[in-house]
């Protein structure tokens, strides 16, 4: 029997390449789930995204489950989830900057209306110079401001927005203002000229993004989900556009994905789409961020990034 610990990667199988160069030169058993033939009960730890639901539960000694993104909702979709074996997320300055860059973009593109010009020159047109909102007056609300809602707060303040976040707790983060709990969400929400949803996915925030939280927003809002699909009902959504009450979308995740040819958002001019990859986790980064969580649990500590099983985040 090896003294080496096992983990076991319950990832599709192409991925695997990926992380071999960096997981390889551990001293670890790396065993493939779909690829390699393993026991169960020899399995210590393993790594996934979204696993196969069941599975996990079959493995008797697991010291640890690693979550390749920060997201863990692809966890809690397993009803059979061994909520007993530690939960640790992974969380990474890289990934928090990638997914600020996309927010920042996409607010830029609508607030400099640069569809708008990209449209003009496709017909060769010299559109009429509308000057865009002021960018102190312009408002943006963040839902949920964690590691990746702070960062993405934090810099779009420092464009000169006016931010405010939504938690469940309450935040101290300079120049951005914080909304805490339920009973604040309909004044955070009224002071939302861009709404950007960075939420994780719980049963407490399954369809947030709805017709009555469209509804409690400014007139011509905009709203970017980098999150989760599951944040929103998706034919309210349309429907919020579609009415004039919301300027628009920028969506990175889906109900379904990848999205089905015959959603209204494909083709919608006022929804941009794009496929889930906001921020991707980088294989170099997250292979290092397992081998020293592998470490610490051999040491016997928790781990910082221990999700709370009860939260749900
Ligand atoms: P996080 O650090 O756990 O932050 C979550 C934030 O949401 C916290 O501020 C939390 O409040 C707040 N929150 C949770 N439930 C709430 C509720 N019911 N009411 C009010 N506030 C609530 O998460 P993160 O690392 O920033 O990641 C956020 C999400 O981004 C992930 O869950 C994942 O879905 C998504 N993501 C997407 C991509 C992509 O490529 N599209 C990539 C990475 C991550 P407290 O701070 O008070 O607890």
């Amino acid at each position: 029997m090896s003294a080496r610990p096992t983990l076991l990667m319950l990832v599709p199988p192409h991925w695997a390449g990926f992380w071999m160069p960096w997981l390889g030169a551990a001293p670890l058993d790396v065993v493939v789930h779909g690829r390699d033939a393993y026991r169960a009960q020899d399995v210590d730890y393993a790594l996934s995204f979204r696993p196969e639901p069941g599975l996990l539960k079959t493995l008797p000694n697991l010291k640890t489950v690693f979550s390749l993104g920060a997201g863990v909702d692809g966890f809690f979709a397993d009803p059979e989830f061994p909520k007993a074996v530690p939960l640790v997320r992974f969380i990474d300055p890289q990934l928090s900057t990638e997914m600020a860059q996309y927010v920042v973009m996409h607010v830029l593109v609508q607030h400099r209306l640069a569809r708008e010009f990209a449209v003009a020159q496709s017909e060769s047109r010299w559109a009429q110079r509308v000057l865009p909102r002021k960018t102190a007056d312009t408002r943006i609300g963040i839902l949920g401001l964690g590691e990746i809602g702070t960062v993405a707060g934090e810099r779009l303040r420092d464009l000169g927005f006016a931010v405010s976040g939504w938690s469940q707790t309450r935040k101290s983060v300079r120049g951005v203002e914080s909304y805490a709990g339920d009973g604040e969400f309909a004044s955070f929400l009224s002071v939302s000229d861009y709404l950007i949803c960075l939420l994780p996915l719980t049963a407490k925030t399954r369809g947030i993004l709805n017709a009555d939280t469209f509804a409690k927003l400014p007139e011509g809002a905009y709203v970017i989900n980098v999150a989760r699909g599951g944040h929103v009902v998706e034919s309210d959504l349309v429907a919020a556009i579609d009415s004039g009450h919301l300027s628009g979308a920028t969506l990175d995740v889906f109900q379904t994905e990848p999205l089905p040819k015959e959603s209204p958002f494909w083709l919608h001019p006022k929804v941009i789409v794009t496929p889930h990859i906001a921020a991707i986790s980088d294989p170099k980064l997250a292979a290092a961020f397992v081998i020293d969580g592998i470490a610490r649990a051999e040491r016997g500590e928790r781990h910082p990034n221990t999700v709370e099983i009860e939260r749900g985040y």
